[in-house]
């Protein structure tokens, strides 16, 4: 075991090598600032990493990941990360990635006490209730999983485009946009669900819609005015 923890510094090392033989000053630059593009929420799941499956270097990626990637409104560790992402660090796409095979969508599937995790399943529970009429339509276990693993990308999409933060420097800057990936582990694919960012965000408007305070519509005003 000692081998083993032993083992990340002896890797670290050789990482600081292979870094600064390719780019002398990338430790220096990476101190400096960070200007991510992307806000990636994911799963905690050891086996789904953002970075590499994307092709990211550092810097490139600001990061959230929990059990089963949930956005919960309640949750101040992911509405905090957001909120920073999107206005202090505008980044201009929030990914919301799930995985086939999670092992947190399978306990949500699974109608028992948990303990201190049901308050965290509830939210996909709640999903399931949601889309209750298509997935109990799926007769093969296997298929109903996987399909709740999508409808809790998209629902948690949702989630993210519900905040006030998004709305807003969408309606300023167009950006923003949010997107519904799924991974899979089998094949090592990124399966983009095609979330419709537009018409979630036009529809879910009709109820909550957080854009109307003064100081976004003014800022909106003063940027046509340019
Ligand atoms: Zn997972």
């Amino acid at each position: 075991m000692k081998k083993s923890y032993d083992a990340i510094f002896e890797n670290n090392r050789k990482w600081v090598e292979s870094q600064v033989a390719e780019d002398p000053e990338f430790f220096k630059n990476l101190s400096l600032t960070q200007t991510p593009d992307f806000l990636y929420i994911g799963c905690s799941d050891s086996r789904v990493s953002a970075e590499e499956m994307m092709g990211m270097k550092p810097g490139e990626l600001f990061v959230h990941r929990n059990i089963a990637n949930v956005v919960n409104t309640l949750d101040m560790s992911a509405t905090a990360v957001i909120q920073y992402a999107v206005e202090h660090l505008q980044v201009k796409h929030i990914i919301v990635c799930g995985h086939y095979g999670c092992g947190g969508i399978k306990a949500a599937m699974t109608p028992e006490d948990l303990g201190l995790l049901n308050p965290w399943l509830r939210t996909i529970r709640d999903v399931y209730r949601l889309h209750q009429a298509e997935l109990d339509t799926i007769e093969d276990e296997q298929k109903r999983y996987d399909r709740l693993v999508e409808l809790n990308v998209q629902e948690q999409c949702i989630n993210v485009i519900k905040m006030a933060c998004v709305q807003e420097e969408y309606l300023i800057d167009e950006y923003p946009i949010v997107h519904g990936w799924v991974f899979d582990m089998k094949t090592g694919k990124i399966i983009d669900l095609d979330i419709d960012f537009e018409k979630i965000l036009k529809d879910i408007q009709k109820i909550y819609n957080l854009t109307d305070s003064n100081w976004v519509m003014g800022k909106k005003n003063n940027k046509n005015m340019l």
